[in-house]
């Protein structure tokens, strides 16, 4: 059995897929049971009705936006036994179910091992051996790579062969932030598919009608979605989401009341947990773009309205150049650490140009 079979999908939220006779039993409305993304379901629903499938498709678009679950709906329109309009699948079928858990035996799934991982060249190799058999019992073999990005260079030009030169029933899909950062050579050999983020009203709607969160979290998560509701649902199943995030308020308040010795220590403390901290720096990002915000206008609207208060306090208390040095050296430590600096040293030399409360 292939290792790099699609194991893991379970341990995520087959995001933004509405069951079939939902809460209300109306999903005519609603292309592939996918909330949004309307444009690309049309471009692929289009390729799949005109018989003109590409070899490999690319979506592209922010962690969290929607990109395997649509690519995951793909796969079962590709291959449904009973489609009830063409491009369209049942999600009632045995491939429909099994390509749903993860469990098709023509469906092959490969990502990134852990937040911090990349993608290696044996798993790699493993997939692609895999796809040039025949089909077990779908129509077509389909490998998903998502978060491609994150593959190991030979492992990127080990699946660019088999692009080149894809076998004749495989169908490749591969996710990724942005199509930059991806070989240009597999790039044009794929059909990319952009996903964009949603209106901030639609997260919300939909995180109280499918997901049933209290109007305050789901227009809270909404607003810190940016858009992507696979993210928002996400943090909707964390427990301890609320408490973390006060944790992570507090520790980034800590960082502007500390003395320099407060700070290094701080950096220390953070730098421990390596696969946590590019999340971390990211909300830190948003927290010190308020900041900022708040002290250029009165008036502007924060991404955190739970902590409008205290950081409209320390806005009194600091400049925009002050708090835009800030925003800048959070920024830069993320892409240090990105590109593999030393992380406590990165974290310490940003710490230094928070401002001063
Ligand atoms: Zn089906």
């Amino acid at each position: 059995m292939l290792r790099v079979k699609c194991t893991r999908f379970l341990r995520f939220p087959q995001v933004g897929i509405m069951p079939r006779g939902g809460a209300d039993g109306r999903i005519a409305d609603m292309p592939w049971e996918l909330i949004g993304h309307e444009a690309a379901v049309d471009l692929l629903r289009r390729d799949l009705t005109a018989g003109r499938l590409a070899h490999a498709y690319l979506f592209t678009g922010a962690d969290g936006i929607g990109k395997r679950t649509l690519a995951v709906q793909f796969a079962r329109a590709v291959n449904c036994e009973a489609p009830p309009a063409p491009g369209d699948s049942c999600g009632q079928c045995r491939a429909c179910r099994l390509i749903g858990s993860g469990k098709h035996p023509d469906v092959f799934h490969l990502q990134p091992e852990g937040p911090g991982a990349r993608i290696p060249i044996d798993s790699t190799r493993e997939l692609i051996q895999a796809m040039i058999l025949k089909p077990i019992e779908a129509r077509r073999r389909i490998a998903l790579l998502t978060d491609f990005h994150r593959a190991l260079p030979n492992a990127a030009s080990t699946l660019l062969k088999t692009i080149e030169e894809p076998p004749p029933s495989a169908l490749i899909l591969i996710t990724t932030e942005s199509a930059d950062e991806l070989l240009p050579t597999i790039v044009s050999r794929c059909r990319v598919v952009p996903l964009r983020p949603l209106p901030e009203e639609e997260v919300a709607r939909a995180l109280q009608e499918r997901w049933k969160l209290a109007p305050a979290r789901a227009e809270l998560l909404a607003r810190l979605s940016g858009g992507r509701l696979g993210w928002a649902v996400l943090q909707a199943q964390l427990e301890d989401w609320g408490a973390d995030r006060e944790a992570l308020f507090q520790q980034w308040s800590q960082i502007l009341k500390g003395n320099r010795i407060a700070r290094f220590a701080l950096a220390q403390k953070t730098s421990v947990d390596r696969d946590e901290l590019r999340a971390t720096l990211q909300i830190w990002q948003s927290f010190a773009h308020d900041l900022l915000l708040r002290t250029l206008s009165g008036g502007a609207e924060l991404t955190n309205i739970d902590f409008q208060a205290p950081l409209e306090k320390m806005a009194e208390r600091t400049s925009p150049e002050r708090a835009r040095r800030w925003l800048s050296a959070l920024r830069r430590a993320e892409e240090q650490i990105d590109r593999n600096a030393n992380v406590r040293l990165a974290l310490e030399a940003a710490f230094l140009d928070a401002p001063v409360l």
